[in-house]
């Protein structure tokens, strides 16, 4: 085996640290990848796999990816998956001695929840990371997004309801806590400190002499952290950005919805992945991206507490006349939050600084433009900031800030008089260099000398050569080269000059970067309480959308209770509403579950609007919880402390579990986990299997909603039988979805009403969604001839072309008892019948 070359073996150490990721290895103006790396970025990334060089005799694979494009690059390898380690050069290359490679180092860890530079996060989303670690029996939560400084923590008994709720990019934990269909996002990463080791290490972090200092945290809920910590410094070569201090959540304070729920209901993400048709994209009025993540975060986590939801709709309330000057402060708002991120762990852009001088005069304006206005107190105040930082920052930063220093100015002339002296230097040389030529031309008396720049020789005077005498007389100057029709001179002054001027760039540049720091030390210094505005910020910024959405008239501010009352008049499905807009217009629709009929049975045709009244219904108890105005004419909302939300029949191939697997795993958990102060909504159930099997398992669970768990239900079904069992179950109402039939055919009036349907009209929706006619009439007289109790023979079956000797088949049947069959002997009954079907042909 051959040693490797002095820069591969920089690569297989800087490998060896990182051996889950891939490595960018930083050569020169690229990141290059080598050997497995190296193909599979190139096939994730459809960039071109060449080789450099050889190890152990092969030629090692290669590919790269230029400086400038990097991020481009990286957020495509991170949605695919990949972690990326980015090595960089330590040293310039004009300080390299001798042969040596350049030092390299990795400086980073790219991983889905590590992320801080807008090119790799969704402006309109959090991107959080979460950690979890177990102490005895409880099970500890962490959770941080780095790129806002957000901290949390909390005891979870209800793990896959915090991971709908928080939608982790990445989750550090060990191999033995299940993380279902998140199980992806886990690291490779696990180890959590022990208590004691978990609570000095925070401590330490935040620079408090105990954790304590920010409350009671559990031992779970402290390791937990710590690992979170533990992780960012690990991926961010041992700095810790900027974080609030760790803040704690009880399992209590927010409604609890599994991840099933979360994507039945489309809230953040729908169903196909998009965000277009989604419960978010419905009321979204923001105008910021950090207010857009406020107020996804206030969708995915509506309160249980009536007085903090309140406060949140007084504070939106007091907008309502008020909306117009707040937009447009906000409207110049900048990314706070993230520029802050980025700037704390040394890799801000010069634009970052100017997005916290932006940040700063839109704080001031927004403060100015808010009604003085109790509810909106806790709003106005973190955005009285420092003025000194602002004056500061408007006096040294330029206009136009470029997105990497030295491609352009950052700091404005007249701020640093050393700056400037450099600058000019850069500058001017050739104003300096024609004064200096005129000053020579005199004090020489030759008139034709010219100061030229010389490859070799930098500045130097040059004279004819019949001049050439009168310089060498002169002690000052050197002759350095004479030439047939001109002779060349140095001297003191101008080899001083030379070298200012070659010295001013770098010295102007290296002085930019010493203000750049400083002036960053000073934003950090004050990091607190510009993350506290950046939030106070986005919060008014989610707070006028709201505002701006009840300002239509159409929304209104719900009363949220403590009891299980539950009241909607004309309540209506904002998605489905805005897509009909165009074509049709939405039939809003009552919802009363008060206790006395707190089980609505709902049956109905197919594509009558079950689905929509059940989803609208739900939607609007987030709302309500969230704190957000309702799409409704009115609406008194009891606290739901759980909500469930079921379709049945949804497929779900891709996990390979069949549909009704999957509909009965989700309806076990209904009534495993639904309480009394829970709203379950639940479509279709029994969908999935065969008709008498569907109808029991429907019915049963219909009993178990009403005598045991006695919650607010919806029960959206098309077993219309149901609707006969008010007797047994007297909290059951049933309703049905209005239908007028005119000329033979149906219309859905998308209203419900009270009392069941007749019949389900499959064979009108056939009809409607294209069947040929004549299968559709077929379809209508089997209908009919079943209805009336014909039995499955002639003449049903008698228009069916056949050449079966029906006898025998008939036999055959005849002779068998399905309620004596072993299921062995089942199957080989189906197979003696296939037999005799395939012999008669
Ligand atoms: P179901 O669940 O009864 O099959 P859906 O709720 O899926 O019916 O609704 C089918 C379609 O009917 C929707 O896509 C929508 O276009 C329309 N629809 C539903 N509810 C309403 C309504 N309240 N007003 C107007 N159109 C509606
Ligand atoms: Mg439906």
């Amino acid at each position: 085996m051959s040693s490797p070359s002095p820069v591969i073996a920089q690569w297989f150490a800087a490998k060896q640290q990182n051996p889950d990721a891939l490595l960018f290895f930083r050569m020169g103006d690229f990141y290059e990848l080598f050997f497995a790396d190296a193909e599979a970025a190139a096939a994730a990334l459809g960039i071109a796999l060449t080789a450099r060089g050889e190890h152990d005799g092969a030629p090692i694979p290669m590919c790269g990816v230029p400086i400038h494009a990097a991020d481009a690059y990286l957020a495509r390898l991170i949605r695919r998956g990949f972690r990326v380690a980015i090595a960089e050069q330590m040293e310039a290359a004009s300080a390299r001695t001798g042969k040596a490679p350049l030092r390299r180092e990795v400086v980073r860890l790219v991983t889905p929840g590590t992320l801080t530079e807008d090119s790799l996060l969704d402006g309109a989303r959090p991107n959080v990371l979460l950690a979890l670690a177990r102490a005895g029996a409880t099970l500890g939560a962490a959770w941080l997004d780095i790129s806002t400084g957000l901290f949390e923590t909390a005891d979870t008994a209800d793990l896959p309801a915090l991971l709908g709720r928080l939608d982790p990019a990445e989750i550090v934990a060990s191999p033995d806590i299940p993380l279902g269909d998140y199980n992806d996002r886990r690291t490779p990463d696990t180890t959590a400190p022990p208590p004691l080791a978990a609570r000095a290490r925070i401590a330490e972090a935040f620079a408090v002499a105990s954790l304590d200092a920010f409350g009671a945290f559990s031992d779970a809920e402290a390791m937990a952290a710590a690992l979170a910590l533990a992780y960012v410094q690990a991926t961010q070569a041992g700095k810790l950005p900027h974080l609030s201090p760790p803040a704690q959540h009880s399992a209590t304070d927010a409604l609890l919805m599994d991840a099933a729920t979360r994507a039945s209901l489309e809230i953040t993400r729908a169903r196909d992945g998009g965000t277009e048709h989604t419960l978010l994209a419905s009321i979204q009025r923001t105008i910021t991206s950090a207010g857009a993540r406020t107020l996804a975060a206030w969708l995915s986590a509506p309160l249980t507490d009536p007085a903090a939801i309140a406060a949140r709709q007084a504070a939106w309330s007091a907008l309502l006349d008020n909306v117009v000057p707040l937009r447009a402060a906000l409207r110049s708002a900048p990314d706070i939050a993230r520029a802050l991120a980025r700037l704390s762990l040394g890799r801000g852009t010069p634009r970052d600084l100017g997005a916290i001088r932006i940040g700063l005069s839109a704080a001031i304006e927004s403060a100015a433009a808010l009604p003085p206005d109790l509810a909106l107190a806790s709003y106005a105040a973190p955005l009285h900031l420092d003025p000194a930082l602002h004056a500061q920052l408007a006096a040294a930063l330029a206009d136009d800030l470029p997105a990497r220093p030295g491609d352009s100015n950052v700091i404005l002339p007249g701020f640093d008089g050393e700056l400037d002296a450099h600058r000019r230097l850069r500058d001017d040389s050739r104003r300096v260099i024609s004064g200096l030529q005129l000053d020579y031309a005199q004090r020489y008396g030759v008139a034709a000398l010219k100061i030229r720049h010389h490859a070799q020789l930098g500045y130097v005077i040059e004279v004819p050569a019949a001049s050439a005498e009168t310089l060498r007389a002169h002690p000052g100057l050197t002759l350095r080269q004479s030439m047939a029709n001109a002779a060349r001179f140095t001297n003191p002054d101008l080899t001083d000059l030379d070298r200012r001027i070659a010295e001013a760039a770098d010295r102007a540049a290296a002085r930019e970067t010493t203000i750049v720091a400083t002036l960053t030390a000073a934003i950090l210094q004050q990091a607190p309480a510009l993350r506290a505005a950046a939030e106070a910020l986005a919060a008014l910024d989610a707070l006028q959308s709201c505002a701006a959405l009840a300002a239509t008239g159409a929304w209104t501010r719900p009363v949220v209770t403590l009891d299980c009352a539950f009241a909607i008049t004309a309540g209506r499905h904002p998605v489905v509403e805005a897509a009909l807009a165009r074509t049709a217009r939405f039939i809003p629709n009552d919802c009363d579950l008060s206790p006395t009929r707190r089980i609505l049975l709902l049956t109905g045709p197919n594509m009558a609007g079950k689905s929509t009244f059940l989803r609208q219904n739900a939607l609007i108890v987030i709302l309500a919880q969230a704190g957000l105005p309702v799409p409704a004419a009115t609406a008194r909302v009891g606290i739901v402390d759980r909500l469930f939300s079921r379709v049945g029949a949804a497929d779900d191939l891709a996990r390979g579990r069949s549909t009704f697997m999957v509909e009965m795993t989700e309806t076990a958990a209904i009534l495993n986990q639904a309480g009394p102060n829970s709203l379950v909504v639940v479509d279709e159930i029994g969908r999935g299997t065969a008709t008498s099997d569907g109808l029991a398992i429907a019915w049963a669970v219909l009993e178990a909603l009403h005598n045991q768990v006695r919650c607010r239900t919806i029960f959206a079904t098309h077993f219309h039988e149901l609707a006969s069992l008010t007797a047994a179950m007297p909290q059951m109402c049933p309703h049905t979805m209005r239908v007028r039939e005119w000329k033979g055919d149906v219309v859905f009036l998308h209203e419900v009403g009270e009392g069941a349907a007749g019949r389900s009209w499959g064979v009108h929706v056939a009809r409607l969604a294209g069947i040929p006619a004549p299968t559709v009439r077929r379809a209508a007289s089997l209908l009919t001839a079943i209805e009336r109790g014909a039995p499955c023979n002639l003449p049903l079956f008698a228009a069916l072309p056949t050449s079966l000797p029906p006898d025998r088949l008939r036999l055959a049947l005849d002779a068998i008892d399905p309620d004596k069959l072993s299921p062995r002997e089942a199957l080989d009954a189906l197979y003696k019948l296939k037999a005799l079907g395939l012999s008669s042909e």
